[in-house]
């Protein structure tokens, strides 16, 4: 049973759809309203040892085939998902609650990333060093990994899913791919293209359920040579540690909590109009989300008024309604830590100047907030909010800021404001990030790598770094 706009959900295991027979269910939920979108199968033991053995099969014959046969099928699926791009976009919507403007975007981001590493899977190169023999070859190739498990989250399902599975592929590995048990239906329909570009049976298999059961049996299994994970830091900690039980390399790309450090230099209305749209993108749901605004003195009152009368304009509402700007959080657990952090922000001294509280009894809408005067000893200038809420503190020396912005165990996205030259160069230096954006808030090109450091994460997706992550190397000396 599924909903009429939704799709019917299955396990997608050696090239055939499962689902039924007897299999555990759960409910994926529409975040704007709570009714039920469909019952989504787990899979059961049975279906993960088949996953496995598949993923192995398929992997001794993948990684045989040339390079740019790899490259056509993947280029291929990429056209497939393009022509399909409003159906993907729907299923983002109802099962995420983005707007659909966002989801079409997301599938944008997707599709680069996806024909970027379709690209350059015919760019995998070794090299050769001088031999230390006459008429000897000292070869040193890059060879994939093995079969991949991967594991993805619910905010950005489809671009999370998709550039995890085109770099694998890319690089000749076979992938079994865990999509969030809360929004499978892009990753299935990822992979349904897939299999319409004349993927093997068995290279890219994906199973749903049960996440802890799921990562559990196959980050354990001899037969999985690299782990890729995007979500929380907690569960990226045990699934490391697992992985460290078999020396499985991981790729971990996990939550932040990104410093926006604003001088007085810069230009606030500039700033602030590029500001709201990134806080208050996919409902803030976001692991490179600007979160802790750093504003310095001379600007710092003129920032907080303009910021949070913007945020107080934003239109929240159903995902399918064009005039909507922001949609519904995605989940209960969302809802119930925004009003958490922020009781406890108020508790701390806190104050609100736009937004604040849940809007309606239905589903999990929540107002675009903005918060100022929060000490540092409140939870949400420590924990990530992954939410609607700007956080905004004043400093008077940049170094200040900088110092204030590296607090935290946290260093995926940092962003900072300046017109000066000095000072642009001075903060791309400091501040404690993956990713540093320079006047800018925009990472999304699949041709520099994305990925955090500290607990934030290590190891990178996109860029040459990211098919990299797939690869191991091999030196071999001829005599
Ligand atoms: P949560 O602790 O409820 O975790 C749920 C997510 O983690 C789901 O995607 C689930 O499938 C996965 N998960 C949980 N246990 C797992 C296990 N044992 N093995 C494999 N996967 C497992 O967190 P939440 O409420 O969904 O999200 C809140 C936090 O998650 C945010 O604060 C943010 O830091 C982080 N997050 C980060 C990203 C990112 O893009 N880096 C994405 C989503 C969530």
């Amino acid at each position: 049973m599924h909903s009429p706009n939704y799709m019917s959900l299955y396990q997608w295991i050696d090239g055939k759809k499962l689902s039924g027979d007897g299999r555990a269910t759960s409910q994926v939920l529409n975040p704007f309203d709570g009714t039920v979108l469909a019952e989504m199968p787990h899979a059961t033991a049975a279906d993960l040892a088949e996953a496995l053995k598949s993923s192995e099969r398929a992997f001794k014959l993948w990684r045989l085939v040339p390079a740019w046969e790899r490259s056509a099928i993947i280029l291929k699926a990429t056209d497939l998902i393009r022509e399909r791009l409003e159906r993907f976009a729907l299923m983002l919507t109802l099962e995420v609650g983005k707007p659909l403007a966002e989801a079409r975007m997301e599938m944008g981001l997707t599709i680069e990333s996806m024909q970027w590493a379709g690209e350059e899977a015919k760019r995998i190169y070794g090299r050769t060093v001088a031999s230390r023999l006459p008429h000897g070859r000292a070869i040193i190739s890059r060879e994939p990994i093995g079969p991949v498990a991967a594991f993805a989250p619910w905010n950005v399902p489809a671009l999370l899913t998709g550039r995890k599975i085109a770099a694998a592929l890319a690089a000749g590995c076979s992938m079994i791919i865990k999509p969030s048990e809360e929004t499978p239906a892009t990753c299935l329909l990822i992979a349904e293209a897939f299999a319409d570009a004349g993927l093997p049976a068995g290279v890219l298999n994906v199973v749903l359920g049960d996440p802890a059961e799921i990562s559990h049996t196959l980050i354990s299994s001899p037969i999985i040579k690299k782990v890729s994970f995007t979500g929380p830091t907690p569960v990226g900690k045990q699934l490391a540690a697992l992985a460290a039980q078999q020396v499985t390399p991981v790729t971990m790309e996990l939550g932040g909590h990104a410093p926006v450090i604003v001088c007085d230099d810069a230009h606030i209305d500039t700033v602030v109009a590029f500001s709201v749209p990134n806080k208050y993108f996919n409902a803030g749901a976001s692991c490179i989300a600007p979160t802790r605004f750093y504003v310095q003195d001379a600007v710092y009152d003129e920032f907080v008024a303009k910021f949070s009368a913007a945020a107080g304009d934003i239109k929240v509402g159903s995902g399918l309604d064009p005039e909507t700007r922001m949609g519904p959080l995605a989940n209960a657990r969302r809802l119930s830590a925004m009003e958490r952090l922020i009781a406890d922000a108020l508790a701390h001294g806190g104050k609100l100047t736009a937004g604040g509280k849940r809007i309606g009894n239905q589903g999990f809408l929540f107002e675009p907030t903005v918060l100022v005067d929060v000490p540092e000893t409140a939870q949400i200038m420590n924990d990530e909010p992954f939410g609607p809420v700007a956080i905004i503190s004043r400093f008077s020396q940049v170094e200040d800021a900088i110092e204030k912005a590296n607090r935290l165990p946290f260093g995926l996205a940092a962003y900072a404001f300046t017109t000066s030259t000095a000072r642009a160069a001075l903060l791309s230096d400091t501040l404690e990030s993956g990713m540093v954006g320079i006047n800018t808030y925009y990472f999304g090109m699949p041709e520099a790598p994305f990925g955090g450091v500290k607990q934030s994460g290590y190891g990178s997706e996109n860029g040459t770094e990211g098919i990299d992550a797939y690869l191991v190397t091999k030196f071999t000396n001829q005599a």
